[in-house]
């Protein structure tokens, strides 16, 4: 008897997704496209679907709001892999990833306090970066070896940049000379990838690992990415023009290259992107007001785009 070949489902290619909330607030509608968009990704593409938290801002983070968003996500119907994974739990991969940086050239401490960058930009305006706050002026790009270790004797506080000239050069000579682009899905069954054009200088000289964590949300979702092993990257459309400096980093880090799936967003009645501070969407309000999960579907379906 002739044996069956391998099946469909052994061939095809392996698809790992991840919901990634920051737990400072309650999640809303938007959370909900996003964290269902991700999960029905998986099922249809017999997949697995992950949550982590990003709970790297320890000032901000209440255990509240996680015990909430488990809360809200298993209403919703959404179940997950086991452990979750916190990327708190997670600064010693991080501390090694920005240290290879570091030893690289590629990052340097700034000192500087945000007052002291508005302030720059008042005089001597640079642009802004994707997401509107000015672009980093470069303050303390040019610190002595010996002025950077004096204030760090003294204790002020620093973060550490990317410099963003240098970065791009180390990218250009790591992948031949080959554009950074990635790979952008409109999660059409069967339908490949488009190629875009990865910008990350736009971004400026990005925070890699800010003053009081040692992570920024840009270097701790590509290493956890990349831990994880997620193939598929389903977020807002809000983080689009993010994915240029996570392309960047992975390269410079020499990380897998996931393909990124990024959802309409929603708006309110007002066209504004929805956000924890409009509380009326909260998924715990709109529970509480007698919501159905089938209702907030319902409504993720017919929401503007
Ligand atoms: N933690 C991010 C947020 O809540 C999302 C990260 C991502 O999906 O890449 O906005």
């Amino acid at each position: 008897m002739l044996r069956r070949p391998t099946s469909i489902t052994t061939l095809r290619a392996p698809f790992i997704t991840r919901f990634a909330p920051s737990p400072n607030g309650d999640l809303h509608l938007g959370h909900a496209l996003s964290a269902i968009t991700g999960f029905e990704l998986a099922a249809r593409e017999n997949g697995r679907f992950l949550l982590r938290i990003e709970d790297i801002d320890i000032q901000r983070t209440r255990e509240e709001h996680v015990a909430h968003i488990v809360e809200d996500l298993r209403w919703l119907g959404l179940t997950w892999e086991e452990p979750v994974l916190r990327q708190s739990t997670r600064f010693d991969a991080y501390r090694k990833a920005f240290q290879s940086l570091l030893d690289r050239g590629l990052l340097y401490p700034c000192f500087a306090t945000r007052s002291e960058v508005d302030a720059a930009v008042a005089i001597d305006p640079i642009g802004t970066d994707p997401d509107g706050a000015p672009l980093y002026p470069g303050l303390c790009k040019h610190l002595t070896p010996a002025e950077i270790e004096r204030r760090r004797a003294n204790g002020e506080p620093f973060c550490l940049r990317l410099d963003m000239d240098r970065a791009l050069t180390v990218a250009h000579e790591t992948s031949g000379g080959a554009p950074l682009t990635f790979r952008e899905w409109n999660a059409e069954p069967g339908t490949p990838p488009a190629i875009v054009a990865a910008d990350p200088a736009r971004w400026g000289d990005a925070i890699i690992v800010r003053k009081d964590t040692p992570a920024s949300y840009h270097l701790a979702v590509v290493i956890d990415d990349a831990m994880q092993g997620i193939t598929h990257v389903v977020r807002g459309r809000d983080l689009y023009a993010a994915t240029g400096l996570h392309r960047l980093l992975q390269v410079l880090l020499s990380l897998p290259e996931p393909v990124y799936h990024h959802h309409r967003l929603l708006l309110d009645a007002e066209g504004r992107k929805l956000s924890k501070t409009l509380r009326h969407t909260s998924l715990r309000a709109m529970r509480a007001a007698g919501a159905t999960p089938a209702a907030i579907r319902t409504t993720l379906r017919n929401a503007r785009i």
